[in-house]
């Protein structure tokens, strides 16, 4: 039998759900609003592994694996997720056996931005390479891919940089400690020091500001850019991966954020026959604005497991084993 793989990334905002097929390309694509709570969570993504089917012309049941990338703490073997505070589940919630119960197909879930790390290397046509997807948006957290694999850590928190703290006199983080690096580069920061009028997302009102010349506009951005670089420098001096895929909602500002952190990377480098040797301004890529990179990981993500016989419904049912 054909495998049919789809992958669905659960968003605050969106459901992005894709099939792969053998070749792992994209053959079909769902764009969904997202249900907040835990409920509306399972219930946004049944409908749309449900009208991924009817695309493709196939049922629910016939899929072969289901991966699902969430915000949150996921405790990948057992498919429960928590913290998910974007999604509006505080408490843990069975995700992946209350999926696969209703769809009646093996479910994998993992967290977002490790399993949009591994879709940035599918993309970018890095598999072969040990990458690093720096997630820039409401926070900063980095996916790790070395040897074709996420690495998670012994306890899930591998690439979780953005809680580095960098400035004990900084200002508060959500996680209790002060001067988190993501204090200082995530959307979040952006939006405390320059602050959009009108609506508009405030990284794209300070990019353009800072286009148009405005004085102040262009400290905070390099100041920013200056703070993301850090995040750069960071995994590369800790896991030395040959490329840094810079994501996430800040990134739809499009190439002026990775000039400007190529930039930076030169500037810190300037002084550092060091940092020279190590030429990281040619180790930053940035993901195409709009990319399925998240859908397309958590495909990845439930292909690997499926293929390694880890997934909710074979842990429940040890007798149910799909072709
Ligand atoms: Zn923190």
């Amino acid at each position: 039998m054909t495998r049919v793989v789809a992958g669905i990334d659960i968003g605050g905002s969106k459901v992005l759900a894709v099939v792969l097929d053998e070749r792992r390309d994209v053959v079909a694509s769902v764009r969904l609003p997202t249900s907040i709570g835990a409920e509306g969570v399972v219930r946004s993504g049944a409908e749309a592994l449900r009208q991924l089917a009817q695309q493709i012309d196939v049922r629910a049941e016939d899929f072969t694996v289901v991966g699902v990338g969430v915000p949150g703490l996921v405790e990948v073997g057992s498919g429960h997720v928590s913290h998910a505070v974007n999604l509006g589940v505080g408490g843990a919630l069975a995700l992946g056996p209350e999926l696969s119960r209703r769809l009646g197909v093996p479910v994998v879930v993992e967290n977002d931005v490790k399993a949009a790390a591994l879709g940035a290397a599918q993309l970018l046509g890095l598999e072969d390479a040990d990458l690093a997807f720096l997630s820039i948006g409401t926070g900063l957290a980095a996916g790790l891919v070395t040897g074709g694999q996420v690495r998670r850590g012994a306890r899930g928190a591998a690439g979780e940089i953005g809680h580095v703290s960098i400035d004990p006199e900084g200002p508060v983080c959500r996680c209790g400690q002060r001067g988190c690096l993501e204090t200082f580069a995530s959307g979040t920061a952006i939006a405390a020091a320059w602050p959009a009028l009108n609506g508009e997302p405030p990284a794209a009102s300070l990019f353009a500001a800072a286009a148009a010349g405005d004085s102040r506009a262009v400290r905070v951005r390099d100041t920013f850019a200056d703070h993301v670089a850090s995040a750069v420098r960071l995994l590369v001096l800790t896991c030395d991966v040959e490329v840094v895929v810079l994501g996430g909602g800040v990134t739809n500002v499009g190439s002026a954020l990775l000039d400007c952190v190529v930039l930076a990377l030169q500037r810190q480098a300037a002084t550092s026959p060091f940092l020279a040797t190590l030429n990281l301004p040619a180790r930053v890529a940035v993901v195409p604005v709009g990319s399925a990179m998240g859908a397309v990981g958590a495909a990845l993500s439930g292909l690997a497991a499926f293929t390694s016989g880890d997934t909710a419904r074979r842990r429940s049912d040890d007798g149910d084993r799909p072709a």
